[in-house]
């Protein structure tokens, strides 16, 4: 014991070794045991607000059918994944609301893993699936997290998203949808399993396992690492969608491999063999993927693969005017709100489109291009007394060549 004998009633720190000691009528409490009290205080609220769900969630089950129906007033094209998913989003919330009794034949669970390049509506998909079902819908990146005891996040913390979005109302966040984007980082480095340790890529995707299988998993409720002083909140994910997406960067040249063997004859066609290696993704399956690093294990638990198309001009120029939320519906709402009316020439829609292509920037570039034509009159407009504005090609062209965006031509 220190020379003082003032100790903390909680911890039995001793007077030298705590900065304040706050005393009470039978012992003292120490300024760390205060912040930890703290702490299990609001834990143990949110823990309580659970008992009480709200009712923001209430799923509702559509056909796939009327899910793909929903699905094209947001998404352009991308049919295949749209009726995977669709089919595989169904089976997933019947199995949910299948009755215990009647389990003799247990319906497993239908996780999904989307194939495509950046910007061709991966999240988008889970989101408006989400949307329509009205459930908790969380999106993470695999990139953050890092295998147990090393610096970086903890799968767990996945689930955190999922109940911080549904405000910690536990019951909602055990039927939500997570999706898991840019899964392909955490591919192990070859096909072969590793001999030195895989911190961030096969370790986190054996961390991810149990998760997608439907376990109980305790939860931090404010994320980070788990501490041992912390209150956790259980969550089951026997019953959450995990969709996972990724880019799979090469996986074209693995899969034209494997078909290169199997079909005699594919380098005879020259034209038939440009078709093929464009249209790659779609003959994509499981031991592809396998081979460019995702192990068996995590393979076995996404058993529905799909994959989405690169998207073309045709298709950016819908993307542009078509979805419910287009932005050019957007833009319009925008200036509508300060009651102006803005009327847009198809060359201009056209000229976007070719930027998009020719800077390679895809959907999500649009959004860019965009800006960076109608910031000037976004800016002008509001403090002037017009109620028109009219975009034509000629001015469209002068913001966008004189914009920032005109310096990132890629070579
Ligand atoms: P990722 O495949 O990288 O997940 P996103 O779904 O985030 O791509 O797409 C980025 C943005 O591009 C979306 O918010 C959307 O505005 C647009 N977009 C991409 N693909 C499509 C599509 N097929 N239909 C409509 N909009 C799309």
């Amino acid at each position: 014991m220190a020379k003082n004998s003032l100790h903390c009633s909680f911890c039995g720190r001793s007077r030298d070794e705590v900065k304040i000691l706050i005393a009470g009528q039978e012992g003292h409490i120490c300024e760390n045991c205060v912040e930890h009290a703290q702490e299990i205080i609001q834990q143990e609220l949110i823990v309580r607000e659970d008992a009480t769900p709200n009712s923001q969630f209430k799923l509702t089950v559509k056909k796939p059918i009327e899910i793909k129906r929903f699905l094209d007033e947001y998404v352009i094209g991308q049919d295949d994944a749209k009726k995977v998913l669709a089919v595989a989003v169904y089976n997933h919330y019947k199995r949910l609301q299948q009755k215990v009794a009647d389990n003799d034949v247990e319906i497993e669970k239908s996780n999904i893993i989307m194939v495509g390049e950046t910007g061709t509506g991966k999240t988008l998909l889970a989101k408006t699936i989400a949307k329509l079902l009205n459930v908790p819908f969380a999106i993470v990146d695999a990139t953050v997290f890092t295998e147990a005891g090393y610096v970086g996040e903890d799968v767990e913390s996945i689930l955190t998203r999922l109940l911080q979005v549904c405000n910690y109302d536990v019951v909602s966040a055990e039927r939500g949808i997570v999706y898991i984007d840019e899964i392909d980082k955490i591919a192990r480095k070859g096909d072969n399993p590793s001999i030195t340790r895989d911190v961030s890529g096969e370790g986190v995707q054996q961390g991810l396992l149990k998760l997608l299988e439907g376990t109980d998993v305790l939860v931090p409720p404010q994320g980070g690492r788990k501490h041992p002083e912390q209150k956790l909140i259980k969550i089951n994910t026997q019953n959450i969608l995990f969709i996972c997406g990724g880019a799979f960067d090469g996986v074209d040249k693995i899969i034209a491999r494997r078909i290169n063997t199997n079909s005699i004859g594919f380098n005879v066609n020259k034209e038939l063999q440009d078709f093929t290696r464009k249209n790659l993704l779609q003959h994509i399956n499981a031991p592809d993927l396998k081979s460019f690093g995702l192990i068996p294990e995590l393979l076995g638990r996404l058993p529905v693969v799909t994959h989405l198309n690169p998207l073309d001009s045709v298709t950016l120029r819908s993307i542009l005017t078509e979805p419910k939320n287009s932005l050019i519906r957007q833009y319009k709402r925008l200036f509508e709100l300060e009651g102006i009316q803005l009327s847009i020439d198809n060359d201009v829609l056209e000229f976007m489109v070719e930027k998009a292509v020719e800077y390679k920037l895809g959907a999500r570039g649009l959004r860019s291009i965009c800006e960076s034509i109608l910031t000037d009159a976004m800016f002008e407009l509001p403090s002037s007394k017009e109620n028109k504005f009219h975009l034509d090609l000629e001015y469209a062209r002068k913001k966008f060549d004189t914009s920032k965006m005109s310096l990132l031509k890629v070579a």
